[in-house]
């Protein structure tokens, strides 16, 4: 099976679907967690981050509402991100829709326009849809990690419920995400991993490359039992050109973070 195609994109939904895992908006998560009840034995968190591409995430959002899941999807307030009508047809799906911010990168560093360039945007994000949940984006060549906004200012203040790097709580759930189109790209990802559980991880063996490795972790038994899986739908076409394009891409862009990496250490 080739690897990161919408095919196995489905694969992976009906492994999880047929371990019989319960599929958690990150809404839901916070809710649950927030009201003291028990989370479920078995659940996975499908977090999308629309960095790219909008209409790739229209696909795994149907082929996700095809089987009844529901997941989260994160738009950017950018152009190549934020599109009204994927907006709204997702949410329509019964997908949760958060605000993917970077609004420390995008205004420089400055934390009260910062500030001010998020309460905008997620303003208008809640003229098309609910909101309750928001997530950084990483901005891998940024000097600035947009989380620091919330060292000064409180986003709960805003009725957002919560932030998947900030509100998780990682010592009961394992992270995996599609960084670098392969599922152990923790080592080249600059923001998008949780470093202080990532070792203990490590050595439990809870590493997998390939989507099938992933798949079949969870036909074994040996993937968590709890778990949030983030993905770049981006990164996930059928079969053709614009898949061969992403491949080599991505082969490009981690042989030059490898080399970034060589030389910061
Ligand atoms: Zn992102």
């Amino acid at each position: 099976m080739r690897d990161f195609t919408l095919n196995s994109y489905r694969h992976l939904l009906l492994a999880f679907q047929q371990a019989n895992y319960t599929f958690l908006r990150y809404e839901d998560y916070c809710r649950i967690k927030q009201s003291g009840d028990a989370l479920p034995e078995w659940f996975v968190i499908l977090r999308h981050d629309v960095d790219l591409k909008p209409n790739n995430s229209l696909a795994t959002a149907r082929i996700e509402a095809e089987l009844g899941i529901k997941a989260v999807y994160y738009f950017r307030a950018v152009p190549e991100s934020w599109d009204e009508k994927i907006i709204n047809e997702i949410a329509s799906l019964g997908h949760e829709i958060g605000y993917h911010y970077e609004s420390l990168t995008t205004c420089n560093g400055d934390v009260e326009a910062a500030y001010q360039d998020f309460v905008e945007n997620i303003k208008k994000l809640r003229q098309l849809v609910l909101v309750e949940t928001i997530c950084m984006h990483g901005s891998p060549r940024s000097p600035f990690d947009s989380k620091d906004i919330w060292k000064k200012y409180d986003y709960k203040e805003l009725s957002i419920i919560g932030e998947p790097y900030l509100d998780t709580d990682f010592s009961q759930l394992f992270y995996i995400t599609d960084t670098g189109r392969r599922w152990d790209g923790y080592k080249v990802s600059v923001r998008d991993k949780i470093p202080q559980y990532q070792e203990e991880w490590t050595l439990k063996g809870w590493t997998y490359h390939g989507t099938q490795d992933v798949i079949n972790a969870i036909k074994e038994n040996r993937l968590p039992h709890r778990v949030m899986m983030t993905t770049h739908p981006q990164r996930w076409n059928e079969l053709g050109v614009q898949w061969m394009k992403e491949l080599m891409m991505q082969n490009l862009k981690n042989v030059v973070k490898r080399a970034m990496m060589r030389n910061c250490m």
